[in-house]
């Protein structure tokens, strides 16, 4: 299923409970804008490569529109509309002040020197520079791109636009970054899985956790949950799983993918699955945290865990959640579940607006307020509309982006 229609379905879930009209329905699902580039650089061989670079701007009721940047050879223009579509609903769950938006470049950066890859970001800016923009489109990291990327990014626009540290976030934190930016995704998952298992009256230490992902959102999901006593038996990257029944060696492993260029290949201390064994583990908790789609029709009935935290964008297919929902599955929604990225992302934006900075404490601390509010609002809200934690979630989104719409005046 292509992935906007996918989004469409939760979509049409949530709308149908708030008995959303057609012609509402239509105006919070078609983007605003869409963009296309051809981005031609110089390859290290002198060769020359053109690639294809996407920026959907999905909606801006709530505020200037903000979304990652994703480098990955899948990117298409379906997925990255998708995930702009996503990133509306998300930032409103949260109540931060943005729309949605997101960008990609159908590349593997893995396969591309440093260099190629600052060229095609620094050309694919010289493109889109005059629709984004402090208070219009905020770029951030997403799969396949990091801090380096950012400031290539802030350096570029401001070739044309002066000063503007704003237009980016997710930047080094000696160039205008903040600290606890790259760990707030994956911490605020952690945060909320704490929370769920809470409410669900099981306790960390007795919880297994298979994560899929070992990049910056798995990597720091592992280590909060390691930190707060539950047992991380197995997690993946692109090269496959690794599985510790006992619980993995983290700080090994961290150590590994630093000197191994960011992967897991060839490490040694674990048993080697594959990444669709590790969906399928006897484990209370699975994070999908790498690519969408991984949660299927086909795959859901296998699926032993209880318990699915979405630290991935899109990974659950809708048929599958239908599946594991009837199951009684319980699945905290990708909108709530990866929110802490965005929400830091926001905090860095405010500060970079102000010239002032938070310290690593204080950063925590409001991530924390932010993400327990919107755990709050979307738990009381599936229980007393009796639907899931998705449906809520996307209920709370729509509903606050639909009244700033039509509070802003529709024509
Ligand atoms: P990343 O590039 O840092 O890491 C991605 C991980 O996925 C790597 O370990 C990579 O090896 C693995 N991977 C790639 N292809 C794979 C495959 N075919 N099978 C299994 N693993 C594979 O990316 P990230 O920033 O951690 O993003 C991961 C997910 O989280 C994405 O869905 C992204 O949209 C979402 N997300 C990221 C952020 C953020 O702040 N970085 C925020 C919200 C959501």
């Amino acid at each position: 299923m292509r992935a906007f229609d996918a989004l469409q379905i939760y979509f049409n879930r949530a709308a149908d409970q708030m008995d959303l009209t057609e012609n509402m329905r239509r105006l919070l699902v078609i983007p605003k804008r869409e963009v296309q580039v051809q981005i031609a650089v110089e390859m290290d061989d002198g060769e020359l490569a053109t690639f294809i670079g996407y920026r959907v701007q999905h909606n801006n009721s709530r505020g200037p529109m903000k979304g990652g940047l994703r480098y990955h050879p899948q990117v298409d223009l379906d997925e990255v509309r998708a995930l702009a579509a996503l990133m509306t609903w998300k930032t409103a769950v949260v109540n931060i002040p943005y729309g949605g938006a997101k960008g990609g470049i159908a590349i593997d950066p893995m396969r591309l020197s440093r260099r190629e890859v600052e060229r095609i970001t620094r050309k694919f800016i010289d493109e889109i520079h005059d629709i984004i923009g402090p208070d219009s489109d905020i770029p951030a990291p997403d799969m396949g791109t990091g801090a380096e990327e950012m400031a290539w990014i802030m350096n570029q626009y401001a070739k044309y636009h002066g000063f503007s540290p704003a237009c980016v976030t997710g930047k080094p934190v000696e160039m205008f970054g903040l600290p606890g930016r790259e760990e707030a995704t994956g911490r605020g998952v952690g945060i909320l899985v704490i929370k769920l298992l809470g409410r669900l009256n099981r306790k960390p230490d007795l919880t297994r956790v298979a994560i899929q992902g070992f990049g910056n959102v798995g990597s720091h999901t592992a280590k909060y949950l390691s930190e707060a006593t539950c047992r991380v038996v197995a997690v993946s990257d692109i090269s496959g799983g690794y599985y510790r029944p006992e619980g993995l060696d983290l700080s090994g492993m961290f150590r590994y993918t630093r000197e191994h260029r960011g992967t897991l290949e060839g490490y040694t201390e674990a048993e080697r699955i594959s990444n669709a064994a590790l969906l399928e583990l006897d484990v209370e908790l699975l994070i999908p945290a790498a690519l969408g789609g991984v949660v299927t029709a086909e795959n859901a009935p296998r699926i032993k865990a209880p318990i699915i935290v979405e630290g991935a964008n899109a990974p659950t297919e809708p048929d599958a959640d239908e599946i594991l929902f009837k199951r009684g599955t319980i699945i905290l929604p990708d909108i709530l579940a990866n929110s802490g990225g965005v929400t830091a992302s926001y905090f860095e934006w405010v500060q970079n607006r102000q010239h002032y900075q938070w310290g690593i404490n204080r950063v925590r601390q409001e991530l924390d307020a932010v993400l327990s509010e919107g755990f709050q609002r979307v738990w009381e809200l599936s229980v007393e509309r009796k639907v899931s934690l998705r449906t809520a979630a996307f209920m709370l989104g729509i509903g606050r982006v639909g009244r700033a719409t039509v509070l802003g005046g529709i024509t």
